[in-house]
């Protein structure tokens, strides 16, 4: 079975689960109803977004719209790394560790909080007064701080991002060989 034919089918269920259903049905729920029929499902969506998602936006990207948490769209706080440990987790599981992408991927953490960007992190401005002296005002986005509680990467994503276009075209040969697919247990035929 291929990778691919996997994602579709999931993706496939939850949109006939988001037409018939009632109230939300979440990534997360998805990936946590995958995994309860098997962990390599799981898996072949988490690689396959990761993948997608840092190849258009970068780790930040990734991170931003909330793949590594538990989703729930962009512009939305991700101050976890939910989903990204569960892959990690799965591959360890399955000793896929060898290759150095899932080094890239061990890379990723995240901070609960990032520098205030009024401020640039200085918690302060320096104005002019009227007779042209300086003088120190606090920033009041951060409350003279420097810091908000807005959650960040807290690694060196642009370097990771490189790393990753470097090596992911042999990753996903070496990913999707090492899974033997054919033993990857048959589709569910809907959401439970
Ligand atoms: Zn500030």
């Amino acid at each position: 079975m291929k990778r691919d034919e996997i994602v579709n089918h999931y993706y496939g269920l939850w949109h006939v689960r988001h037409v018939l259903g009632t109230g939300d049905y979440t990534y997360l729920d998805l990936i946590e109803f995958a995994h309860s029929v098997s962990d390599l499902h799981a898996l072949a969506i988490l690689v396959s977004n990761y993948d997608g998602q840092v190849c258009n936006g970068g780790h930040e990207g990734y991170f931003g719209n909330g793949y590594a948490d538990r989703g729930g769209g962009a512009f939305t706080d991700h101050p976890g790394t939910h989903l990204h440990d569960l892959m990690l987790a799965t591959l360890q599981y399955h000793g896929l560790t060898e290759h150095p992408v899932y080094h890239v991927m061990s890379l990723f953490s995240v901070s609960p909080e990032s520098d205030c960007e009024d401020c640039s992190g200085t918690g302060q401005f320096t104005e002019v007064d009227d007779d042209g002296d300086y003088y120190e005002e606090m920033c009041y986005a951060c409350g003279g701080s420097g810091v908000t509680d807005h959650p960040s990467l807290s690694f060196n994503a642009d370097a990771a991002d490189a790393l990753y276009y470097s090596l992911r075209d042999a990753w996903l040969v070496y990913f999707d060989a090492s899974l033997k697919w054919s033993t990857v247990r048959a589709l569910p035929e809907r959401i439970s």
